[in-house]
């Protein structure tokens, strides 16, 4: 994977760029500023850089070795400079899931006021809970939480070996759902139900990814959705579903699903799986010194510029536009890198 894939050697002395977070968004960025000769220093709370490459997509889907080679290029060609295991938060930092590794906190602001301009490319590493009675139950986890502990776990992080579940239940539809599903199978589980509150249809991993870990082995069950995390001793032993049938169109524009009253029923399930959702994590709260993040959404606030309301701020990826994918994240980085450049080009920084 070549970051730099514009140029064979950066030059410098056009000014420094911090890179708060080096995922895909922020290493596609990097490679596009070195290239136009900024010096790039990448801020990332993790022990490695890669983001969701690297700790959540598994490693037959992007091969991990490939995304070290790409970071190696830019700290050995490009000279920039990988701050591991720290995090950046305006104020007291938040939680967040991956904050094990960290241990260096920088605040925001320092880096505002150190740097030409910053960019922040902070992803989406909170999941949402199932939301129903149990779920915070021993054997539930959500996806990212199950795949990422596994991800560690193999890359000698971490001693811990996680659950290999027997019955594995999966809630959700999405690229999260269909990697947790296909892990818990590649890791033992016996039986893995994979399961969505509409049909394959709506699917956002699409049908194509259902069929293809289906025929692996994995359960399809649609037009389901959990009503409780069934409890015995504190651990979960199933998870009570609702058949739903599909309404009008939500706001969406995808068919709502509404619940069947009284098909209520069990599927027994020793490890339970909630891929419903990530949310953004910026670093910072709610708001820092004119960096806003939307209360509702927890995006970060930019214009048509990538620009936050500090304007050599600069933020992009999933932090910006909520759970999304690879090449979209790609995009949102080297669009948020060109303006930064236009930025500092017409402040003629030197
Ligand atoms: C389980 C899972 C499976 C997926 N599978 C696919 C797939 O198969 N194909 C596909 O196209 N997409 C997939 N996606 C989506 C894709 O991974 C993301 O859209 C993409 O990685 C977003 O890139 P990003 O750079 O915005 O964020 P990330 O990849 O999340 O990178 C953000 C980086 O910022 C770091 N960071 C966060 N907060 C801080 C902080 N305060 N200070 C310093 N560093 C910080 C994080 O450690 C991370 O390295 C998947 C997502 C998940 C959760």
């Amino acid at each position: 994977m070549k970051f730099a894939f514009m140029c064979k050697k950066g030059q410098g002395g056009r000014g420094k760029v911090a890179v708060v977070g080096g995922g895909p968004a922020g290493l596609a960025a990097t490679g596009y500023l070195v290239c136009q000769g900024y010096e790039v220093d990448v801020y990332e709370k993790l022990p490695l850089a890669g983001g969701l490459m690297m700790f959540g997509i598994p490693p037959y889907r992007i091969p991990r070795d490939s995304v070290l080679e790409g970071v190696e290029d830019l700290e050995k060609n490009f000279g920039v400079k990988f701050s591991y295991r720290t995090k950046v938060f305006c104020g007291e930092p938040r939680h967040d899931e991956g904050d094990e590794f960290v241990s260096n906190v920088i605040d925001l602001k320092k880096l505002v006021d150190e740097y030409d301009a910053l960019l922040l490319t902070t992803g989406i590493w909170s999941s949402r809970r199932l939301g129903v009675p149990g779920d915070n139950a021993k054997g539930v986890f959500s996806a990212l939480e199950y795949v990422y502990s596994w991800w560690v776990y193999e890359l000698g992080y971490s001693t811990h070996k996680p659950p290999v579940g027997n019955k594995v239940v999966v809630v959700g539809g999405g690229y999260s759902a269909i990697d947790a599903a296909e892990v818990s199978l590649m890791k033992g589980a016996k039986e893995v139900y994979l399961t969505y509150r509409r049909t394959i249809k709506e699917a956002p991993a699409g049908e194509y990814e259902v069929r293809r870990v289906v025929s692996e082995g994995v359960k399809w069950v649609e037009l389901i959705q959990p009503t409780k995390v069934v409890v015995s001793n504190d651990r979960v032993v199933g998870v009570e579903f609702v058949k739903m049938r599909l309404g009008e169109p939500d706001e969406t524009g995808r068919p709502r699903p509404v619940p069947v009253p009284g098909t209520e029923h069990v599927i027994e399930a020793d490890l339970v799986l909630a891929a419903v959702g990530e949310i953004p994590t910026p670093p910072l709260s709610t708001e820092c010194d004119g960096i806003k993040a939307d209360p509702k959404r927890r995006t970060i606030v930019v214009n048509e510029r990538m620009q936050t309301g500090v304007e050599k701020v600069f933020a992009a990826g999933d932090v910006v536009t909520g759970p999304s994918m690879i090449g979209k994240a790609i995009g949102s980085g080297l669009k948020a890198a060109t303006h930064l450049d236009h930025f500092l080009r017409a402040k003629k920084v030197m």
